[in-house]
């Protein structure tokens, strides 16, 4: 386990903006250190434990990019079209059985080894056959339709550098060099807990008052889409006592602890005593909408962090606070959020200071820039508005105003986590 300090999470100002909570995590949150030997099937998204150099040049040796005749390029014609004879044939996978001879053409087919003596290769649909001979056109340069050994990856080069979180062409890359098992860092293991009386599991009787716990299946969702090996730890009553017991049983198993609901500032927001009783707690005050204060605690030298009841105000910290942690802890590059370009087709007003969140349907447009439509209304309960959406427009702290046809950066659902 990543062992951290009680007050690494410790923020001095009333405010935290989500640039210095990103900052915080990664200077405070360290890499858990186990790494596993995972076969190519199991590789895409795995994090990769080490930097991975070309073992062999790709391609591997020079070969024809197309079906055609290789020829040598001292014999290409100038000016006007030229007859070879054809000598020789090489498929893929073979190598010709003799050089090419000065002043003849070889048959050759996509992926076949140049044979010695060519490195220019006519396409066959620009060339006639006439008994036995090639017809060439004039003005083929030297080299051409040919790929040279390492022109793709050279001998050595740091192809995939640790970090880095595996995507389909990159196990595909690790095949092409040869390799059967990829080096990539252990899972984190995370600990999840939804606080709250009202709270009762789907499949459970519930009463009146209550409300089905939906936050803890979202936010597990969140974390397995980014590799982590989630354990579900239920619901826990809005009681200090039991709270500060649950958490501190789990803190030694696990890399995080991950909590929702219960860090407002209420009398019966007890998750705040639970952890300062349990370990160490700081609440980020943050400048972010919708989102309320995110507690971040250490228990036993395991990071915790509480993240609102509200299913809007949970989904949106969890990309800014547990999406960088996870990817910290998990021995991955920070992977920036990037905003797309679109276009508002709303009006709206906001606070300077603070980075707000719209949640908006894209619609395509004529002119290929598409337009955002916000979700009409706007509480931090409605898990319809994230349902019926495709993605969030971030307003950053400067902005006071949107109007219709400006433009404005869109994070879409599919890339947050
Ligand atoms: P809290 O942050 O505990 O004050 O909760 C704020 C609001 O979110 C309340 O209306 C809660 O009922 C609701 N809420 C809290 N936890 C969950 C959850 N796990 N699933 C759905 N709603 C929740
Ligand atoms: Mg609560």
């Amino acid at each position: 386990m990543a062992q951290l300090s009680d007050d690494c999470f410790a923020f001095g100002g009333p405010m935290m903006s989500v640039d210095e909570a990103v900052a915080i995590i990664a200077a405070k949150v360290t890499a858990v250190r186990e790494v596993e030997s995972v076969a190519l099937t199991e590789a895409d998204e795995r994090i990769l434990a080490h930097d991975i150099a070309a073992p062999l040049p790709l391609p591997p040796f020079t070969n024809s990019a197309v079906d055609g005749f290789a020829v040598a390029s001292r014999d290409l014609p100038q000016g006007k079209e030229q007859r070879f004879p054809v000598t020789g044939r090489v498929q893929a996978g073979a190598s010709a059985l003799a050089p090419l001879k000065p002043g003849h053409a070889m048959r050759i087919f996509t992926g076949a080894p140049m044979p010695e003596g060519a490195d220019t290769v006519f396409m066959q649909e620009d060339v006639r056959l006439e008994d036995g001979n090639v017809v060439v056109p004039a003005g083929l340069g030297r080299g051409a339709n040919v790929r040279p050994a390492g022109e793709d990856i050279p001998l050595g080069h740091v192809a995939l550098k640790t970090g880095q979180r595996l995507r389909p062409q990159d196990v595909a890359l690790v095949a092409a060099f040869g390799l059967m098992k990829i080096a990539v860092s252990r899972r984190i293991r995370v600990a999840v807990f939804s606080t709250g009386n009202e709270l009762v599991s789907p499949g459970e009787e519930r009463a009146a008052a209550q409300l089905f716990d939906s936050n803890r299946f979202m936010l597990m969702a969140m974390l397995a889409r980014l590799g982590c090996e989630v354990a579900d730890f239920g619901i826990l009553r809005d009681e200090r006592a039991s709270l500060a017991t649950a958490l501190k049983k789990v803190a030694a198993d696990h890399d995080l602890i991950l909590t929702t609901g219960g860090v407002s500032t209420g009398e019966e927001d007890h998750l705040k005593a639970g952890v300062e009783s349990a370990g160490s707690l700081v609440l980020w005050r943050m400048a972010i909408k919708p989102g309320r204060p995110v507690a971040m605690g250490i228990i036993g030298g395991t990071p915790l962090i509480g993240l609102p009841g509200n299913p809007v105000a949970s989904f949106v910290t969890f990309v800014h606070v547990v999406r960088p942690t996870v990817l910290a802890l998990s021995g991955a590059a920070p992977e920036p959020l990037v905003p797309m370009p679109v276009r508002a087709a709303f009006t709206y007003k906001k606070k300077i200071g603070r980075r707000e969140y719209i949640r908006v349907t894209l619609r395509k447009t004529n002119d290929g820039v598409p337009e955002a439509i916000k979700f009409p209304r706007e509480g931090a309960g409605l898990l319809s508005s994230l349902v019926d959406t495709d993605g969030l427009v971030e307003l950053g702290e400067a902005v006071t105003q949107v109007e219709p046809g400006q433009t404005v950066g869109f994070l879409g659902y599919a890339n947050l986590v």
